[in-house]
C-alpha cells in the first residue's frame, strides 16, 4: 500500500510517521514529477489552505491531483486539507479542488478558542477519539449524500463522502492511530 502525502506546506511529517507505523509505504508530493509514481491514497495535511492552494497551482500539481480525486482516489484531508476539498468556503468565493459537497467555515472557532482538544465518538472509526483542533474550520453545511461522522458542539467536524474523508481536526498529532488505520482500509477496499 503506497500513500502519497502532499508536502508543500504544513503538518505532513506527522501523517507520514503514523502511516509508516501502520505499515504503509509513504512518499511526499512536492513537485509535478512526483506524480509519475503510483499511489493508492493521498493525504492532504493541515497548514494554511491559502498558501497550499497557491503552491499547488504554481507547482503544476493542482489539476492532476483534482482529476485523481474526482476519479476516485482515496483521500484523507485534515484541517487546511478539508478546506482544499470543499465545494464552498463560507463568505469566500475561493474554491480549490471543490470535490467534497460541503461548505466549510475557516477559522470557525475564532481567535480566543483557536486551539483546543476534546474527545468524541466518530462513526465508522471508533469511540472516544482524542480530537485536536488548531485554528480549525468546521463544516457549516453538508449535502445529503455526505455522511456526517461526528459533531462537536453541534458542528460537523468529520465527514465521509465516497472516496473522501475530511476532518477539521488533526488526528496525526495524537497517540491514537484509528483514523489513519481507517483511511488505509479505505485504500484497501478501493484496491480489492
Ligand atoms: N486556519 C487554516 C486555514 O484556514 C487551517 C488550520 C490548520 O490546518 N490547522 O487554512
Amino acid at each position: 500500500m503506497t500513500i502519497a502525502v502532499l508536502a508543500v506546506q504544513g503538518a505532513f511529517i506527522e501523517h507520514e510517521k503514523k502511516l509508516q507505523a501502520l505499515g504503509a509505504d509513504v512518499f511526499e508530493i512536492r513537485q509535478a514529477k512526483d506524480l509519475e509514481r503510483h499511489f493508492d491514497g493521498l493525504v492532504l495535511p493541515g497548514g494554511e489552505s491559502t498558501v497550499q492552494g497557491k503552491l499547488l497551482r504554481e507547482l503544476g500539481l493542482f489539476e492532476a491531483l483534482r482529476d485523481k480525486i474526482r476519479a476516485g482516489l482515496p483521500v484523507m484531508a485534515t484541517c487546511a486539507g478539508l478546506i482544499l476539498l470543499a465545494e464552498h468556503i463560507a463568505d469566500d468565493p475561493t474554491v480549490h479542488f471543490g470535490t467534497l459537497p460541503v461548505t466549510v467555515k475557516r477559522n470557525a472557532y475564532g481567535r480566543q478558542l483557536g486551539s483546543f482538544q476534546c474527545t468524541a465518538d466518530v462513526e465508522e472509526i471508533g469511540k472516544q477519539l482524542p480530537l485536536t483542533f488548531i485554528r480549525a474550520p468546521y463544516i457549516e453545511k453538508a449535502e445529503d449524500a455526505v455522511k456526517v461522522l461526528t459533531r462537536v458542539d453541534g458542528n460537523i467536524v468529520a465527514v465521509r463522502y465516497e472516496n473522501q474523508l475530511g476532518m477539521s481536526f488533526h488526528p496525526e498529532v495524537t497517540e491514537d492511530n484509528r483514523v489513519h488505520a481507517y483511511f488505509l482500509q479505505m485504500c484497501e477496499q478501493k484496491l480489492s
